[in-house]
C-alpha cells in the first residue's frame, strides 16, 4: 500500500492500475519482459516504492517492433483512412479527458509534481492529441511545374515504425508530443517513457487499446536508457527515433542512428535560456512571473529561464522582489497542490547540490536556498528555490544546464552587451525579453539565437506552434505544422504525358 497524505483520496482508477501489475504493450498484448527482470518505480516525495515495471531488452524491443511492422504493412497504411485515423486520435482524447484525474494522480506519483500542476500537462496533453488530430485528413502534397511534357506531384507518406523516447520531466505531455504527430502521419509506434516515470505512459496504452487502435500499432517498451533505449535507436528496422531528453544522450543517439540504419532523427535537447528585463520593463508583470520562470516545475524544465539578466539600474529591486517570491513557493507532496513538488530521483536531487556547490566554490554569491529540505520534507527529494548572483558568465553554473530550481542572476548595462552575453551559451532552445520599447524586444528577438523567444512573458506553448532548439539544443522542430514533417517522409511522381 502506498502511502498518501492525510485528507487525500486517490481515484478509484488510479488505486486499481497501482495495485495491478504492470506489464508492457506489445502488439495488443499486456507482458512481462521475456527476462522476467523489472525495475522499480518510486514516488519522489517519499522515496517510497510505487510499482516494479517489466525491464525490456532487445528480445522485447524485437518484438515490439515485428508487431509494430505488422501493423504498419497489414493493417494501419493499408486498410485505416486518415479519416479514420483521425477519429482514433479524437476518441483518445475523449477517454483521456474522462480519466483526466487518474493522470493527474499518477503523473504526481511518479514524478512528484503538484497535482494542481499535473493537470495543465494533462489538458496540454490532450489539447495537443486533438490538434493532431485535425491533422491526419489535410496531410497533402503538391503538383510541381517542371520545364517539360511531365506532371510531377508530391506524397508524404508515414515513415514506417518510429521510436519515441521520452524524459521524466512532462512525462505524459512528451509522449503526447511524439504519438501524436507520429499516429496523425500514419506510422507506427514504440514508446518508451523515461524509468523513472512510466505510468502514465502505461495508462495512455490502456486508453489506446479501449479507444481502438489495431493491435500493433502503438508498442510501449519501459525500462533503461541501456539497454531499452538502445535496442531502440540501433534497430534496423525502426525508420526513425525522436528523442527528447539531455544533449549527451542526443549525441549517442544520432551516433547509433549512424552506425546502425541510418534511421532519421529528430532531437530536442537541454537550454540554457536567458530571461531578459530591461529597465523600461513593467516590473509589476516581471515579478508576477519571473519566480516561475526561474522554479517551474522545480527547474525541471527544459526551457527554464536559468539565466536571468536584469538590467543595472532595477538589479536590486528585481533580486530583493525574487528572493521574496521564491521564499513564499511552497515545497510538499505534490497530492497536495503546493507551489513545488520534489526533484523526482535522488539521483537528480545530488546533480542539482553538486551544481550548488561548484557555484559557491567559484564565487558566485548565494542569495536564498541552497541545501536540501529537511525536516518532514527529508524523506522526499526536496531542493528548494535557489537564486545565485554572480558577474562571470563562464561559472559552471551559467554554462552547463542544472535542470532544477536553480537561477543565475547578473547585471548588465546595454543593448549590446546582453544580446552577446544572451547567446554566449552552446544551448538555443528559447529566450525572453521584458521591456515597454517593442522595437527593442523586436530587435532582441531577432538578435537571439534561440529557437522560441517570448516578449513580456514566459513559457507559452500551443500544439500549433513549433517549438525545437537552435544549436546544442536540438534537430528538428515539434509541435505545429513543423511536426508533420518530422513524421512524413516525401515522395516525387513522374509521369510522361
Ligand atoms: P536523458 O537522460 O537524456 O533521458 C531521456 C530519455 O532517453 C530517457 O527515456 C532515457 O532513458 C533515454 N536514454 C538514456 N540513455 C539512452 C541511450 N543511450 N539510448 C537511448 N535512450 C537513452 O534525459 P532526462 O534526464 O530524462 O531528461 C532531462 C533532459 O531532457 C534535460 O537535459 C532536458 O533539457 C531535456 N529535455 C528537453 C526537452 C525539450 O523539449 N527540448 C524537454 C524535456 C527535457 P532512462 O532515463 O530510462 O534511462
Ligand atoms: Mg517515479
Amino acid at each position: 500500500m502506498i502511502s498518501i497524505p492525510n485528507d487525500i483520496q486517490l481515484h478509484d482508477k488510479t488505486i486499481q492500475f497501482l495495485e495491478s501489475s504492470q506489464k508492457m504493450l506489445i502488439g495488443g498484448e499486456w507482458v512481462s519482459a521475456k527476462s522476467g527482470a523489472t525495475f522499480p518505480t518510486l514516488n519522489p516525495a517519499n522515496g517510497e516504492l510505487l510499482a516494479e515495471i517489466p525491464l525490456a531488452d532487445t528480445t522485447d524491443v524485437n518484438a515490439a517492433v515485428s508487431a509494430a511492422r505488422k501493423a504498419f504493412d497489414s493493417i494501419w497504411l493499408p486498410k485505416i483512412t486518415p479519416a479514420k485515423r483521425a477519429s482514433l486520435i479524437w476518441k483518445l482524447t475523449e477517454l483521456m479527458k474522462r480519466d483526466l484525474q487518474v493522470f493527474m494522480e499518477l503523473e504526481t506519483l511518479d514524478n512528484g509534481k503538484p497535482l494542481n500542476k499535473a493537470k495543465y500537462d494533462v489538458l496540454g496533453a490532450i489539447n495537443h492529441f486533438r490538434y493532431y488530430s485535425g491533422w491526419a485528413t489535410k496531410i497533402e502534397g503538391a503538383t510541381i511545374p517542371v520545364s517539360s511534357n511531365k506532371l510531377v506531384y508530391t506524397k508524404k507518406e508515414a515513415l514506417g515504425v518510429v521510436g519515441l523516447i521520452v524524459p521524466w520531466n512532462f512525462p505524459l505531455m512528451m509522449c503526447a508530443w511524439k504519438l501524436a504527430p507520429a499516429l496523425a502521419c500514419g506510422n507506427c509506434c514504440i514508446l518508451k517513457p523515461a524509468e523513472q516515470t512510466p505510468l502514465t505512459a502505461l495508462y495512455l496504452g490502456k486508453l489506446i487499446q479501449e479507444a481502438g487502435f489495431p493491435d500493433g500499432v502503438v508498442n510501449i517498451v519501459t525500462g533503461p536508457g541501456t539497454p531499452t533505449g538502445e535496442a531502440i535507436t540501433s534497430h534496423m528496422d525502426i525508420d526513425k527515433v525522436s528523442f527528447t531528453g539531455s544533449t549527451i544522450v542526443g549525441r549517442k543517439i544520432m551516433a547509433a542512428a549512424a552506425q546502425s540504419n541510418l534511421k532519421k532523427v529528430s532531437l530536442e535537447l537541454g537550454g540554457k535560456s536567458p530571461n531578459v528585463i530591461f529597465d523600461d520593463a513593467d516590473l509589476k508583470a516581471v515579478m508576477k512571473g519571473v519566480h516561475w520562470s526561474s522554479f517551474y516545475n522545480t527547474g525541471q524544465e527544459c526551457t527554464l529561464g536559468s539565466r536571468l539578466y536584469v538590467h543595472r539600474k532595477v538589479y536590486d529591486q528585481v533580486l530583493e522582489g525574487l528572493k521574496v517570491n521564491a521564499q513564499k513557493l511552497t515545497l510538499a507532496n505534490g497530492l497536495t497542490s503546493p507551489d513545488l513538488g520534489p526533484m523526482v530521483s535522488e539521483k537528480q536531487m545530488n546533480t542539482v547540490l553538486d551544481y550548488i556547490a561548484s557555484g559557491q566554490e567559484e564565487g558566485a554569491e548565494l542569495i536564498t536556498g541552497g541545501a536540501r529540505a529537511t525536516g518532514e520534507l527529508s524523506n522526499g527529494y526536496f531542493i528548494p528555490p535557489t537564486i545565485f548572483s554572480h558577474n562571470d558568465d563562464q561559472l559552471k553554473i551559467v554554462q552547463e544546464e542544472i535542470f532544477g530550481p536553480v537561477v543565475s542572476v547578473s547585471p548588465f548595462e546595454d543593448f549590446e552587451e546582453i544580446v552577446h552575453r544572451a547567446n554566449d551559451t552552446r544551448y538555443g532552445l528559447a529566450a525572453a525579453v521584458w521591456t515597454k520599447d517593442i522595437s527593442k524586444a523586436h530587435r532582441f528577438a531577432n538578435a537571439c539565437k534561440a529557437g522560441t523567444v517570448w516578449i513580456n512573458a514566459y513559457d507559452l506553448f500551443d500544439p500549433a506552434v513549433p517549438f525545437g532548439g537552435y544549436k546544442e539544443s536540438g534537430i528538428g522542430k515539434e509541435m505545429g505544422k513543423s511536426a508533420i514533417d518530422l513524421y512524413t517522409q516525401e515522395k516525387a511522381v513522374w509521369v510522361a504525358l
